[in-house]
C-alpha cells in the first residue's frame, strides 16, 4: 500500500477505502473491548484516531500493551469520524509495534514547561508545540523564497568562514585548526595565525552583507538566507549565538526603497504562512498567544509608518512613560522603547530611520547632516527590532574616513572599498533575523523555542 501522510489522509475527499498509518503515539485510550490510539507523523498537527477492537490483528498482543511515545503502523479503513474535533479515523484491521518507548517515555499527554522541553530537545519535536513551530520555520523559509524569486533576486550563497568582521566589532566566534597544546608563536609569544589554516585569523559570519553587496553589484538584486553566529554573552529570550539572517542587497536602491521592500517582503511572508499553516496558526493562538494571528493580518493590512529616529526620540520624552534605560540623541533604543512605540503609540510597525552615525556601522550612507546615517529598524509588536538595515555607502572618500574614524584599517576592506572605485552604485539592503520572525507570528515567548536546535551560551547539548 503506498505511504500516505496523515496530513493528506485528512485531505482525502471522502471516506471509506483502506489506509496506512504509520507514527508515534501521542496518547492511548483503552476501554472494554476497544482502543484509541492518537497517531502522529508530524505532516500535520492532527493526528489520526486509530480504533481498534478485538477483531484487529494484533488487538491481544499488541495494541493492549501500547504506551505513549510508540511507533506503530496500523492498516484498516478509513471512515467518517463520530467523534468532535477530527473528520476521518482509521478503523484498524491490523496493528504492528515497529518500535517500542517505555514506561519512562519522557512525553506525557500532559503539559510540559518549554524550560523542561529544551533538555530533552531530541524528543520535543514531537510535541504540538515543537512540531507547529518546525512547520511554520518550513513555510516561512519557502515563503521568503518565493517572495525574493518572484522579484527579480538571486539567492547568494555567501560564506560561513570569514576573515572580515561585517560590523567592525567583536563578538565572533574564532576558526582554527591550530593545536590546543603548544601552538605556534610569534616572536613576541603570541600565538600566530600566519600558521593557522587559513593562514590568518577566521571566523565564523556574524552577517552575508559584505559578500551580498559584491553579488548585488553584478547581479543588481541578490539575497542570503543562512546561518550567521555571534558570541555575544547575552542571555536573552530574542537572542541565540546562532541564527538564520536573510538579507536582501538592492542596487540602485536607496532607503525608500529599502523600507518598501521590508513592507512587501514581510506582507507577503505572513500571507503564505497565514494560507499554509492554518492548522498551526490557530494553534498558536489558542495555546500561546491570543493575538497571533491578528496581528499578523494587521501587518498584512496596514501600511507601516515610518518615523526618523530624531522624532523618535522626541516622542519617547515626552511619552511620560518610566523607562528602565535612558532615552537621547545618540542612545541605542532598547527593547522596552522599540516595543512601546509600535505596540502603544503607533499600534502598527514602525520603521525608525536616520539614525545617529555614531551608534551604527562604517558601511551605513552619511545623510546630509552629516551627523546621522540613511539606517532603518523596523520594529514589530511583541519582539521589538525584526529587520536592521541601510542604504550603504557608495561614495569611496567618505567611506575611507568613516572607517578611519572607526579605528578600523582600510586596508583590511580593500576589496570593499573596490566596489567603490569601480562603477558604484547607491545601493541598500537589510538583514532579518529568521527565529524572530518565527518568535512573531508564533507568538513564542523564548527565542530558543523556535530553533529546533538552539545556541546560547551554555546550550549546545543537541
Ligand atoms: P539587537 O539590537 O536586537 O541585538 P542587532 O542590531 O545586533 O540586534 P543586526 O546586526 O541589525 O542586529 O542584525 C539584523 C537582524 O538579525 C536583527 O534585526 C535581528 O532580527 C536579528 N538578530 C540579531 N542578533 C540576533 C541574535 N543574537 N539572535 C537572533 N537574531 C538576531
Ligand atoms: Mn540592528
Amino acid at each position: 500500500m503506498a505511504n500516505e501522510s496523515i496530513r493528506n489522509m485528512l485531505d482525502r475527499p471522502e471516506a471509506g477505502g483502506p489506509g496506512v498509518v504509520q507514527g508515534w503515539l501521542r496518547s492511548v485510550r483503552h476501554g472494554k473491548g476497544v482502543s484509541f490510539l492518537d497517531v502522529s507523523d508530524g505532516s500535520c498537527l492532527a493526528g489520526m484516531q486509530v480504533v481498534a477492537d478485538p477483531g484487529t490483528e494484533g488487538f491481544e498482543s499488541v495494541v493492549r500493551g501500547l504506551g505513549t511515545g510508540s511507533a506503530i503502523r496500523a492498516e484498516g479503513e478509513v471512515v467518517e469520524s463520530p467523534g468532535k474535533g477530527q473528520r476521518y479515523e482509521l478503523h484498524a484491521s491490523r496493528v504492528v509495534l515497529v518500535g517500542e518507548a517505555g514506561a519512562d517515555y519522557p512525553l506525557q499527554k500532559k503539559r510540559h514547561g518549554f524550560e523542561f522541553l529544551r533538555s530533552i530537545a531530541h524528543l520535543r519535536p514531537r510535541t504540538n508545540t515543537l512540531g507547529a513551530v518546525l512547520r511554520v520555520r518550513n513555510a516561512a523559509s519557502m515563503a521568503i523564497h518565493d517572495f525574493f524569486q518572484r522579484e527579480g533576486f538571486f539567492y547568494l550563497h555567501t560564506p560561513i568562514i570569514t576573515a572580515s568582521d561585517a560590523e567592525g566589532a567583536g563578538e565572533m566566534f574564532r576558526v582554527t585548526t591550530l593545536p590546543e597544546e603548544d601552538p605556534p608563536r610569534d616572536a613576541e609569544g603570541r600565538v600566530d595565525p600566519s600558521r593557522d589554516f587559513f593562514g590568518r585569523p577566521t571566523f565564523l559570519t556574524v552577517s552575508g552583507q559584505l559578500e551580498a553587496e559584491i553579488g548585488a553589484l553584478a547581479l543588481s538584486r541578490v539575497y542570503t538566507f543562512g546561518p550567521t553566529f555571534r558570541a555575544e554573552n547575552s542571555n536573552t529570550a530574542r537572542h541565540l549565538a546562532e541564527f538564520w539572517m536573510v538579507e536582501p542587497e538592492v542596487a540602485f536602491c536607496d532607503l525608500g526603497g529599502l523600507a518598501d521592500l521590508a513592507e512587501r517582503f514581510l506582507k507577503s511572508v505572513f500571507g503564505d504562512v497565514l494560507d499554509r499553516c492554518e492548522d498551526d496558526m490557530a494553534f498558536f493562538e489558542k495555546r500561546i498567544e491570543s493575538e497571533a494571528i491578528t496581528r499578523m493580518k494587521r501587518v498584512i493590512e496596514e501600511p507601516f509608518e515610518r518615523i526618523p529616529y530624531r522624532e523618535v526620540v522626541s516622542i519617547l520624552e515626552k511619552s511620560g512613560q518610566d523607562f528602565d534605560f535612558p532615552v537621547g540623541f545618540g542612545l541605542d533604543l532598547q527593547s522596552e522603547h522599540e516595543r512601546w512605540l509600535t505596540e502603544q503609540h503607533v499600534g502598527r510597525p514602525v520603521v525608525v530611520t536616520d539614525w545617529p552615525a555614531s551608534i551604527k556601522a562604517f558601511y551605513m550612507y552619511r545623510n546630509d547632516d552629516d551627523e546621522t546615517v540613511a539606517a532603518m529598524d523596523v520594529l514589530v509588536g511583541g519582539v521589538g527590532e525584526i529587520i536592521g538595515g541601510s542604504q550603504r555607502e557608495h561614495r569611496l572618500p567618505i567611506l575611507e574616513e568613516t572607517i578611519r574614524a572607526q579605528g578600523l584599517e582600510p586596508d583590511a576592506y580593500w576589496w570593499y572599498l573596490d566596489l567603490r572605485r569601480f562603477g558604484s552604485v547607491p545601493h541598500a539592503g537589510f538583514g532579518l533575523g529568521f527565529e524572530r520572525l518565527v518568535q512573531f507570528m508564533t507568538g513564542m515567548a523564548n527565542i530558543r523555542d523556535v530553533a529546533p536546535f538552539p545556541r546560547a551560551p551554555g546550550l549546545v547539548e543537541f
